[in-house]
């Protein structure tokens, strides 16, 4: 049968664009649909513009730090307008270019929301057409999760809340910086922005229900990036549980389960992304879906339809860009290429971009030791040579967790400025497999910080 398209791609994000520029590069007929902005959460309201606000939140260390090393620094302001709006001309470039590479590859746009009408079928919304495709991509993402009674029940909207009461949807486009913000949730987004706003001079409480921020990351990190922080003046309550928000022109409140409440100018909701799967056709086409709304997919992204697939954070794996990328390249090449694969998702490193950050692969201490097996951590805790002179006292934290048996390295840990950067070069050797003692036959490159990882001399108990 013939279709208007060998592939028809919804999401013109990460994943779906690759997936759409490898497969048009292989000679398929590809169309993509995106309803809001090319780039998708990453670059236009995600990690890019975060790591750019990351960067400016830190030039307040630099200009301290430079007086221990000879600098007088003359008075400082920081212009949020400024900011936001070189970030926004930057975002744009980058839209520009996915876009372009798009073109380039002779891919066809439609700037339109599409749904699916049937396996081979899907309706552009706006255009109100109907096009044909022999496969279709779902690459929609993911969008904020905010709890029953934050928005909706528990707010008072006496003022306008949905401006007091923010996702990471809206904080990257604040009119100004707001004097005072409350955080809730302890993730990804609620840490980096505590840390990032806190750094351009808001003064900011994290509201976190569980006993220490970061679920899921390595205990040592956890405790050390918690010490840091409050170190640096961000008000960390954990155990907090929120009972409510209420906004006025005042600013907002946010009622803790048990104790004061807290008042700020905004809140910044971070309790974790949804599937973007909504009003998306899938029950119509048959594509099962998970309990959060999670396309089901096996390790090839096929879903339970066979010319139906999904890549990305709609399907709810690792929600990070590189996986979504890999899972649309191997599925481009899978399906148009001749070239089957798939993306291997046992080591994937990741960063916090805190500050200082956190770089982190592999097997924490705690995971490692739930998977029975013997462990040794090596771990050093020291001042970056940077801070001696500078009078910072904040340390930088690594850590290593080896298989005790076969010595290979299963995770590799770090706190401290340039962890990421870190952290992605052990990735290789980790994905590599190796060994503690290949750490050690490592030459050393003095004088950095990344030379403690080939230097890790003293084992130490593993943790309770
Ligand atoms: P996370 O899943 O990282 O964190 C969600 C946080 O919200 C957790 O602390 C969770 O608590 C808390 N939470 C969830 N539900 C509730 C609730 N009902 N009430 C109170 N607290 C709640 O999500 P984020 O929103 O921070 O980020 C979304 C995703 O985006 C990340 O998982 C990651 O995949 C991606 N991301 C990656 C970044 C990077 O690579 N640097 C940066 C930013 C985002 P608990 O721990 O108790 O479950």
């Amino acid at each position: 049968m013939q279709h208007d398209y060998d592939l028809f791609v919804i999401g013109g994000g990460s994943g779906g664009v690759r997936a759409a520029r490898i497969a048009a590069g292989h000679g398929a007929k590809v169309a993509v649909a995106e309803q809001y902005r090319f780039g998708g959460t990453c670059v236009i309201r995600g990690c890019v513009p975060k790591k750019l606000l990351v960067y400016a939140s830190r030039f307040g260390d630099d200009f301290e730090d430079a007086r221990g090393f000879g600098w007088s620094v003359g008075e400082t302001r920081f212009d949020w307008a400024a900011l936001i709006s070189a970030k926004n001309k930057e975002i744009a470039r980058l839209e520009g270019l996915y876009r372009a590479g798009l073109e380039r590859a002779g891919v066809g746009i439609f700037e339109d929301r599409a749904e699916i009408e049937g396996p081979n079928a899907v309706r552009l919304v706006h255009a109100g057409k109907a096009v044909t495709a022999r496969y279709i991509l779902i690459a929609t993402g993911g969008t904020p999760f905010v709890p029953d009674g934050v928005f909706g029940g528990g707010v008072s909207s006496s003022g306008s809340a949905a401006e007091l009461v923010l996702t990471s949807n809206e904080v990257f486009d604040l009119p100004r910086l707001p004097g005072s913000v409350a955080i809730m949730g302890g993730g990804y987004i609620a840490v980096e922005f505590a840390s990032l706003l806190a750094g351009l001079g808001s003064k900011v409480t994290l509201v976190y229900r569980g006993d220490k921020i970061l679920r899921g990351f390595d205990g040592d990190l956890r405790t050390g990036l918690t010490e840091s922080l409050a170190a640096r003046g961000i008000d960390i309550r954990t155990g907090a549980t929120v009972t409510g928000i209420d906004a006025g022109p005042w600013g907002v409140r946010i009622g803790i389960a048990g104790s004061t409440e807290i008042m700020a100018d905004k809140v910044l909701v971070a309790t974790g992304r949804t599937p973007a799967t909504q009003g998306l056709g899938l029950e119509t086409a048959g594509v099962r879906t998970g309990s959060r709304g999670e396309v089901l997919v096996d390790q090839h992204s096929r879903t339970s339809v066979r010319s139906i697939f999904a890549v990305g954070d709609v399907t709810d794996r690792a929600n990070l860009t590189p996986v979504a990328i890999r899972q649309g390249h191997a599925l481009a090449d899978t399906l148009f290429g001749n070239k089957p694969w798939t993306a291997d998702l046992a080591i994937v490193p990741t960063a916090v971009f805190s500050t200082p950050e956190i770089g982190t692969v592999g097997l924490t201490e705690a995971e490692a030791q739930a998977t029975g097996r013997g462990i040794d951590i090596y771990k050093t805790r020291f001042r970056p040579m940077k801070n001696v002179l500078a009078g910072r006292d904040e340390r930088t934290l690594m850590k290593l967790v080896v298989d005790a048996a076969t010595d290979k390295v299963l995770g590799c840990h770090m706190l401290g400025p340039d962890a990421a950067e870190i952290v992605q070069m052990s990735a290789i050797a980790l994905t590599m497999g190796a060994t503690k003692a290949q750490f050690d036959a490592t030459m050393p490159l003095h004088p950095c910080a990344a030379e403690e990882f080939v230097t890790l001399r003293e084992k130490q108990p593993a943790g309770p």
